[in-house]
């Protein structure tokens, strides 16, 4: 399978597979702010290039435990990033503090066979080092923070529709699932317009498919998604769907003949209107597809190798800003 492994349009630069040593150059001429995207680690570590702002789309561990806490926060710790935004994903078990106290004993043999201290994992997230590193939790809320004399809004949401009833799991809309009483509708109708938008799973049709050839991302927000229109959006989740895509959203007056592609309003884009808003959506999920995946050549695949490189977006500052 042939990947492209740099992606352009007029508002930034997306690096997919390069030398994680030897880290692509920012482009020349323009101001930009360096964002380095994450999502799937589940407490695995590996070298992360530099740049402005680190993001982390979620499920930091493998099943929430202080042990897997611990690893991952270290190692967040150490990176040099100025800026670390981060979410829960559906395997962060112990943050989605109502379900986990119903449902821990189900992992009772992964390491919670007693319930873990919520107070000690979020010290972790939240207290005094994590601070000190730049760390910024987000459990669907807003943060504003600037960055290379630019004020950048993210909001973050640890959401995916129903899969088995895991941590942050709510039922699509118009579906009921047992045991589970979150509702896509609460949750997704509340994301704000943002410049960033993290959330742990994928929209419908971007990035979503699995190795079974289904689409799994949520339908509603694929059509959330024509209100809020962030720059990037990072999500992970679907382990498989790893890569990135660039959008762009229909104006009223132009291109009102070309049909829309899987998020209503906007197309895949193609560079044909250099003015268009646009979106970068990333799936960052770094683990390939669970312990034994293997390359195109029949290697082994490990964490942080290759084409699952943390994925590199230099995103343009608009002209008027610093
Ligand atoms: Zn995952």
């Amino acid at each position: 399978m042939s990947r492209s492994s740099e992606l352009s349009c007029p508002t930034a630069v997306v690096h997919l597979e390069y030398d994680v040593a030897d880290p692509p150059p920012r482009p020349e001429g323009k101001n930009s702010t360096r964002f380095i995207c994450l999502s799937d680690t589940h407490s695995h570590t590996f070298p992360v290039p530099a740049g402005d702002v680190l993001l982390h789309s979620g499920d930091l561990t493998g099943t929430g435990t202080l042990e897997g806490f611990e690893t991952t926060m270290e190692w967040l710790y150490s990176l040099p990033h100025k800026h670390k935004i981060i979410i829960a994903g559906n395997h962060d078990l112990s943050l989605h503090d109502e379900w986990y106290k119903q449902n821990f004993f189900r992992w009772s043999r992964g390491g919670h066979d007693k319930q873990a201290k919520l107070s000690r994992i979020m010290d972790l997230l939240e207290g005094r080092k994590a601070k000190k590193a730049g760390i910024v939790y987000l459990e669907d809320e807003s943060y504003a923070f600037e960055c290379n004399g630019r004020t950048w809004s993210v909001y973050g949401s640890p959401w995916t529709p129903y899969f088995y009833n895991w941590a942050f799991n709510y039922c699509r809309s118009g579906r009921e699932e047992p045991g589970c009483s979150y509702k896509a509708t609460d949750i997704v109708s509340k994301y704000p317009k943002t410049d960033i938008l993290l959330t742990h799973g994928p929209p419908q049709g971007v990035l979503d498919r699995t190795l079974t050839q289904m689409n799994v991302g949520c339908e509603l927000l694929a059509e959330r998604l024509q209100d809020l229109r962030p720059k990037i959006h990072l999500f992970g989740h679907i382990h498989e769907a790893h890569g990135a895509q660039i959008h762009a959203w229909k104006g009223d007056e132009e291109r009102g003949g070309v049909s829309d592609g899987p998020i209503p309003g906007a197309y895949p884009d193609d560079g044909s209107c250099p003015t268009a808003e646009r979106t970068i959506f990333v799936n960052g999920a770094n683990w390939p597809m669970g312990g034994g995946t293997r390359d195109d050549t029949g290697r082994r695949v490990g964490m942080g190798e290759g084409r699952f490189c943390p994925v590199i977006i230099d995103l343009f500052h608009e002209s008027g800003e610093l």
